[in-house]
C-alpha cells in the first residue's frame, strides 16, 4: 500500500566530532521517503525553493518515490537546518532553523497523495500535520514524529495533531518533556488515552521501545563501532518502520507485525549513521538490510527462560 509523507525537505549543515557537510540534502521527508521506498512506493509532499537542486531531486527520487507534490516555489528559500554535535553523538545543538518555504505554505495534496492508505506526518510545524491529516481521512494507518520545538512553541496544535494519528514515533526524552510525565511508561500510557494505540520511543544509541496498550517492546541499537552522523536515525528508523507495516497492511496490525516493524527500523536508522546525510542511505541494497536483520536476531535472542 502506498505511502504519503509531509515533512521538511530541507539543506543541512551539519558538523561532528568526524567531520562536516554543508548544505547536503537532508530533512524529515527526504530521510523517510529513501528508508520506506524499500517497501513500498512513497508520494512525497512538501516545498522546496529555487535553491534545490535537480541532483538532490535526483537523490530523493532513488527508489520508487513519487516526486509530483514536491512544490518548486519560485523565489522561495529551501528549509535550512544548522546543528552540532559534541563526542556524545546522542545529543545535539540546533544553531539555525530556516523553515523559509515552509512559512505560509498550504498544501494542496494530488489525487494520488489523498489514496494512499498509510500517512507519515515527519516532523513539521503540527498544524501543517493536522492540514494533512484531514486530506487523507480514509488513511488505515497514520503516524507521527515531532520534536522538542514544537513542543515548546505549538504545544496545544501539536497535541490536536496526535489527536488524530494511529501511532507517535518520538524520542524517549520529548514524550517525557511533551506529557510533563518523568517516567517513560507512564508518559506513553497517557499519551494511549489521547488516541494512538502504538507509541514508539526512540532512545538513539540505545535502540527503542514500542508500547501499547496491551504490550511492551524493546530491541537495542544495531551495534555499530562507526558512527559518523546521526543526523536523519529518526526519520530513516520511522521509514523503516511505517514502510514496513505498509507492506503488511493487508495483515492484522498484530504484535508480531509490530516487533518485526521495530526490526526493520533500527536497521534501517544503522546504515543512516554510518556516513553523512543520506549518502549511505542512498546506495544501501536489499541484501545488506537482510544480512543486518540476521544478525540483530542472533543478538537479541536468549533462552533457558
Ligand atoms: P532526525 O535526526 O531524525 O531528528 O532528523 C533530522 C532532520 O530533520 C534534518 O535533516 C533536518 O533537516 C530536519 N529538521 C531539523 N529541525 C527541523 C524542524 N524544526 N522542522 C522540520 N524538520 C527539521
Amino acid at each position: 500500500m502506498s505511502i504519503t509523507v509531509v515533512g521538511s525537505i530541507a539543506y543541512d549543515t551539519v558538523k561532528t566530532p568526524f567531520g562536516e557537510r554543508e548544505r547536503m540534502l537532508g530533512g524529515a521527508a527526504t530521510h523517510f521517503a529513501l528508508a520506506a521506498s524499500f517497501f513500498e512506493q512513497v508520494r512525497v509532499v512538501g516545498p522546496v525553493g529555487e535553491d534545490f537542486g535537480e541532483r538532490q531531486l535526483q537523490i530523493m527520487g532513488t527508489r520508487d518515490v513519487d516526486l509530483a507534490d514536491v512544490e518548486r516555489v519560485a523565489g522561495g528559500k529551501t528549509f535550512f537546518w544548522h546543528g552540532e554535535y559534541g563526542w556524545d553523538l546522542n545529543s545535539r545543538e540546533t544553531l539555525d532553523t530556516q523553515l523559509g518555504v515552509f512559512e505560509g505554505f498550504q498544501p494542496k495534496l494530488s489525487e494520488s497523495s489523498r489514496s494512499s492508505e498509510v500517512l507519515f506526518l515527519a516532523n513539521i510545524q503540527p498544524d501543517l500535520q493536522r492540514e494533512v491529516r484531514g486530506q487523507l481521512p480514509q488513511a488505515r494507518f497514520v503516524a507521527l514524529d515531532s520534536m522538542n520545538l514544537w513542543i515548546e512553541i505549538a504545544r496545544d496544535p501539536l497535541v490536536a495533531a496526535i489527536e488524530g494519528v494511529d501511532c507517535l514515533i518520538l524520542n524517549d526524552a520529548e514524550l517525557r518533556q511533551l506529557t510533563g510525565k518523568p517516567n517513560l511508561l507512564t508518559a506513553a500510557r497517557e499519551i494511549l488515552t489521547w488516541g494512538p494505540s502504538v507509541i514508539v520511543a526512540k532512545q538513539g544509541e540505545y535502540g527503542a521501545a514500542l508500547i501499547t496498550t496491551e504490550s511492551f517492546f524493546a530491541l537495542p541499537a544495531y551495534p555499530l563501532e562507526t558512527v559518523i552522523d546521526p543526523t536523519g536515525a529518526g526519520d530513516t528508523f520511522a521509514g523503516g518502520f511505517v514502510g514496513y507495516i505498509a507492506a503488511h497492511l493487508q495483515e492484522e496490525l498484530s504484535d508480531e507485525l509490530l516487533r518485526s516493524a521495530m526490526a526493520h527500523a533500527t536497521v534501517l536508522a544503522s546504515f543512516n549513521v554510518e556516513e553523512f546525510g543520506t549518502e549511505r542511505v542512498q546506495r544501501l541494497t536489499r541484501e545488506e538490510i537482510d544480512a543486518r536483520l540476521a544478525e540483530l536476531r542472533s543478538i537479541t535472542q536468549f533462552s533457558g527462560v
